[in-house]
Formats: C-alpha cells, structure tokens, sequence
C-alpha cells in the first residue's frame, strides 16, 4: 500500500515545476532580490484575495507578521495581551518578543477556539490586544470578540496562519479586526518554498507604520522614525507566491470537498472538530478527537498513514513559559483537547479514495 502523508511537497511542485522556476528565474535576471515588483505585485494580490478595502505588508514570516503587528499598534513591555494556549507557540513567542505579557484564555471544548465566555473576566487594567486564532482553518466569531472589549482600548489581531479564505459570516478573516497576520510557511494553504508571511489592515495609516517597522523603522532612506527589524519578504518568495495565489481558489476548494468526504465517512462515529457558528472553515487541518488517540495513531502508523497532533503540549505548561505562573489544571479544556486531538492528512493533491483509505482505517482501528 503506498503511504498516505500529512502533507506531500512533491506532488504540487510536479505539477507548478514549470511556472515555478520561470518565475524564480525572472527573479534572477532582474537582479532585483529584495523589495521589488514581485513583492509589491504580491501585496496587492493577497489584499485583492481578501476583498476589502486596506492594504497588505509582505513580512519573513507568520512569526514577524504578528511582531510588526504588535509593534505598530504600540504594544510592548508592561501590556497585556490575551490568547489561547492550544496554537503554535509563535503565536506566545510574538507576544513576548514585543515585551508584553501573555494571558491565557481557555477554549470551548467544541470548536477548539477561545471560549468567549471566559474572555471578558481576563481584561484588565494593562490589556491592550487580543490575538485571536482561527486554529485549524475554523473561525473564530470576532464580531463577537468587539462586542465584549466594548469601548475598552483592546486591539484585535488575528493570527491567520490556519486560515488564508476563511470566512466569517461572508466575510474573510484577516480583516475582522485591526491587523490580521498570515504565515505561508510550506505546509500552510498558501506555503512559500521557505519562510514568508504578510500582515493585512484596512487602516492605511497602520499599513505605512508596518512597511516602516519591517525595515529598520525607515521612512526615507537611512533614517529611522521609530525603532523596527529586518523582516522583508525576499522576492523570489514572493514570485513563488505570485504563481501559487492563482491556484488558491482551487487548493481551497479542494480541501473543503476532501474535508466533506471526511464527515461524510466519520459522522456518528468518530467525533470531529466542528465549526463555529457561520464560520466557513478553510481546512487547514482535519482534526478528530478520540480517546486512545496515541494507539489509533500508531496502528495507522503502521497501515502507512500519517498523522499528527496540533498541538500535544498547551503552552502555558511548556518550560518556556514556567515563569508566567500557569499550573496543570489551570485551562481545563485546552488540556483535555491537547490529549485527545489527532490531524488526519489533508492537501489539495490528497484523493478522495485516499480520504476513504484513511477512514476506513481509522474506524477499523477503532473496534
Ligand atoms: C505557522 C504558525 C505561525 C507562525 O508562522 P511562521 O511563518 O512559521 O513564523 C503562527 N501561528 C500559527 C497558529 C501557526 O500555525
């Protein structure tokens, strides 16, 4: 039986190869390497993606995109920001690289996502923002998230690295709130072939503070206004990005009716990660819960099927941030998930006889 992967480069590249390295190459002859047109000309297809007025700001990485985020909107040592503790850690590590404390927020044990009912008991005095994570391509309600910061001066930055064309209520993610950040790190729906992420903001005004930040904190040439970093995105990162965007539509279509096959194949038997309220999911990741998951995954290991696990360890109990004072017990359900959680594979190459191979494996493993 041929191995069934979470995740497999190969196979899209086969198919992009030529306009790949055609657009690689025009990078090369132009001699353009660094903020150039393949950047610029990204930019502008990423917000035309997105389908509401504002701008974008290509950045390194998903990391860097929600630091110059953070940074623009003021955020530093001393501020709050509240959270979730089931996502990548590079959501925390942003936090912390801008100086500012991360609050915990539990999670509502059916979507995954913050448990908006929690939230408003965390504000205090010193909160200034709030990352939200759309894990797993579900969708977080941020129109509810503004509703309960009221007239409070708290931020909404949405970590977006699970979720290029979500949508809530119709509209896409990454311009709920006042900065959305996206990461096309590889594996993720738009993936780069190495590090890249960009930062969206209906707030043009916030869009020229994060083209300063992404580069020294320059206005005009080799002078600083404020303090900022190195986080341009490299242009043939961009190039590549310019050729895959087209297909974006499609790699997302095509992981919604991978995703459908899964339901259709597991309802009633295995419990699945469910979406939020007029959320329309982008299946970055196919996520069920079980309780032997570690068994399953080894059976299935051993029929060729990959899987994986986002994420096994909630951050607030990982060593790294001991010294933020969170104990087992303290985010019950964000624990809970983190033991039960298994990610079925999922890629727009992925067939639906595979989908079917996976399930009936999976249900097999279950007796
Ligand atoms: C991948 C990811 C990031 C970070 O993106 P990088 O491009 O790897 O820096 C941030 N948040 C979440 C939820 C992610 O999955």
């Amino acid at each position: 039986m041929t191995p069934i992967r979470m995740f497999d480069h190969g196979a899209q590249y086969k198919r992009l190869r030529q306009e790949i390295l055609a657009a690689i190459e025009t990078v090369f002859d132009s001699g353009q390497l660094i903020m150039g047109s393949q950047g610029r000309q990204f930019e502008a297809a990423f917000a035309r993606f997105l389908g509401e007025p504002g701008g974008c700001v290509a950045v390194n990485s998903g990391t860097d995109a929600l630091v110059v985020a953070l940074k623009a909107l003021g955020i530093g040592p001393g501020d709050e920001v509240i959270t979730v503790a089931n996502t990548a850690v590079p959501t925390v590590s942003a936090i912390r690289i801008v100086g500012a404390v991360p609050v915990f927020c539990d999670i509502d044990p059916h979507t995954c996502l913050m448990d908006l009912a929690r939230l408003p008991g965390l504000f205090s005095h010193r909160t200034r923002a709030v990352v939200i994570v759309h894990l797993f391509g579900n969708v977080l309600d941020v129109a509810m998230v503004q509703y309960l910061i009221g007239n409070r001066s708290i931020q909404i930055i949405e970590d977006c690295a699970h979720a290029h064309g979500a949508r809530s209520n119709g509209k896409m993610v990454g311009t709920l709130g006042h900065i959305g950040a996206f990461s096309f790190y590889p594996t993720k729906i738009l993936g780069a072939y190495g590090d890249a992420g960009i930062c969206f903001s209906r707030d043009m005004e916030l869009c020229r503070r994060m083209r300063s930040i992404r580069m020294y904190g320059f206005t005009d040439r080799y002078v600083a206004e404020e303090e900022g970093l190195n986080s341009r995105m490299d242009e043939i990162q961009a190039a590549i990005l310019n050729v895959k965007i087209k297909y974006l539509p499609e790699f997302l279509q095509s992981r919604r009716t991978l995703a459908k096959r899964y339901v259709e194949r597991l309802q009633g038997i295995v419990e699945t990660v469910q979406a939020d309220r007029g959320a329309e999911h982008s299946y970055h990741l196919f996520v069920v819960r079980l309780n032997y998951r570690d068994k399953v995954k080894d059976t299935l290991a051993k029929c060729g099927i990959e899987t994986a696990i986002h994420y096994p360890y909630p951050i607030h109990l990982m060593k790294a941030y001991a010294f933020l004072g969170y104990a087992k017990g303290d985010l019950p359900n964000t624990e809970a998930m983190a033991e039960k959680i298994l990610s079925l594979p999922l890629y727009p190459e992925l067939t639906l006889d595979a989908v079917d191979r996976v399930c009936a494996e999976l249900i097999h493993a279950l007796r």
